[in-house]
């Protein structure tokens, strides 16, 4: 059996045919960018999220960028984030100027809330918070904290569409809710999208006239924006997706579900789900101190597995400049050197999940590594 990482095709086939009579319409439709499918999906998504306002936007990194900038945070300002993130959401920072302060995850690999305050200074404007794997942060702490240093939040929501604290969404816990639509996030679209979603009607206003060159009405230029559109087909697509996206949350659950019940080994540590909190699956990320041999084992039986992720922001080489080194940050380096993703997807069957179990359990059955239960 040959089972890769993720599978983008099986969630297209699932909803082939209306995926394909939305594509025809927009087509034959003769608009293409900015029009009444950009439109609805803001309504639907701004529904969906329990969130005023979305505004869609050209990419997940887009949205973190205008969110930052729109929110006035600049050079010499910091923002403080989670170690063990996507690069993107550190980009998000930088590329307006300001410094990432990094702070260790906790045991959901969501950012320790109890480390955040021990990091603020005159200097720190915001905390962006990251729904990493599709988990959810802890949102009660982090907003109280946020509250009482009147620091922005903005919340990286680009692998946690649809998961909840407490009934609430994210993204809307505090002042914008950044999304990306990338094809293999859970509400993915066919090729790059993202959204900011927000209860601020100002800054929702200036999101729309920031992603269309600064431009409320055309060719009259309030300030100088950016080309950050979301585009007719996109958005259809998204439209089409976002219909389904109680089917396709549950799936996920479902299938993680699965994972917890049949793996289980004392070298093997399994993702959790915080208490009051539903995760979305986006990744089902397990860790062990073997990995290597782990990966290179399910490799030769035909299951692929991704690591999200091997190197940690702080030490990449893009942000050399930033002077961090390995052992600032113990825990995250000790997450990018022990996780594992596992396959996990719309439309996954059953036989595949059950083939890539299998292949974990013998591995640790005929290596001799104890099972403990
Ligand atoms: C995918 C992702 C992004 C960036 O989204 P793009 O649409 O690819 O720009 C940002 N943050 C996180 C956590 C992501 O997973």
């Amino acid at each position: 059996m040959k089972i890769m990482p993720n599978r983008m095709d099986y969630g297209y086939f699932k909803y082939q045919k209306e995926f394909e009579e939305k594509a025809l319409s927009v087509l034959r439709s003769g608009w293409y960018v900015l029009g009444n499918e950009v439109k609805t999906f803001e309504e639907n998504f701004a529904a969906y999220t329990g969130a005023k306002y979305c505004v869609g936007l050209a990419s997940g990194l887009d949205a973190l960028w205008i969110a930052v900038k729109l929110l006035g945070i600049g050079a010499g300002d910091e923002v403080i984030v989670q170690g063990n993130t996507y690069i993107a959401s550190v980009m998000g920072i930088t590329i307006n100027g300001a410094t990432p302060i990094f702070v260790e995850p906790d045991a959901y690999y969501q950012i320790d809330a109890e480390k955040i305050e021990e990091k603020i200074t005159e200097r720190t404007k915001a905390v962006m918070v990251v729904h990493l794997y599709g988990h959810v942060a802890d949102m009660d702490k982090i907003t109280q904290i946020c509250k009482k240093h009147r620091l922005k939040l903005i919340e990286d929501c680009a692998q946690s569409h649809g998961g909840l604290h407490n009934g609430q969404m994210t993204g809307t816990f505090g002042d914008a809710g950044c999304f990306s639509f990338y094809p293999s996030k859970n509400l993915g679209a066919f090729g790059d999208a993202g959204a900011l979603v927000t209860n601020d009607p100002k800054l929702a206003e200036d999101a729309r006239i920031f992603r269309n060159y600064g431009s409320e009405k055309r060719y009259h230029n309030r300030v100088v924006g950016a080309n950050s559109r979301l585009d007719e087909l996109q958005a259809g697509l998204l439209n089409v997706r976002l219909a389904h996206m109680k089917e396709i949350t549950e799936e996920r659950r479902r299938l993680a579900a699965v994972y917890d019940r049949t793996l289980c080994h004392s070298h093997l540590i399994l993702p959790r789900e915080r208490p009051d909190t539903k995760s979305v699956w986006h990744q089902y990320v397990i860790r062990t101190q073997y990995r290597q041999a782990l990966m290179e084992y399910l490799e030769q039986k035909g299951v692929g597995t991704l690591i999200h992720y091997p190197i940690p922001p702080h030490l990449a080489e893009a942000y050399a400049s930033l002077g961090h080194m390995r052992g600032e940050l113990p825990i995250t380096e000790s997450y990018a050197d022990t996780v594992l993703s596992l396959p996990l997807y719309t439309g996954m069957p059953e036989e595949e999940q059950q083939y890539t179990i299998d292949c974990i359990n013998a591995f640790f059955r005929e290596r001799c590594i104890p099972v403990s239960k």
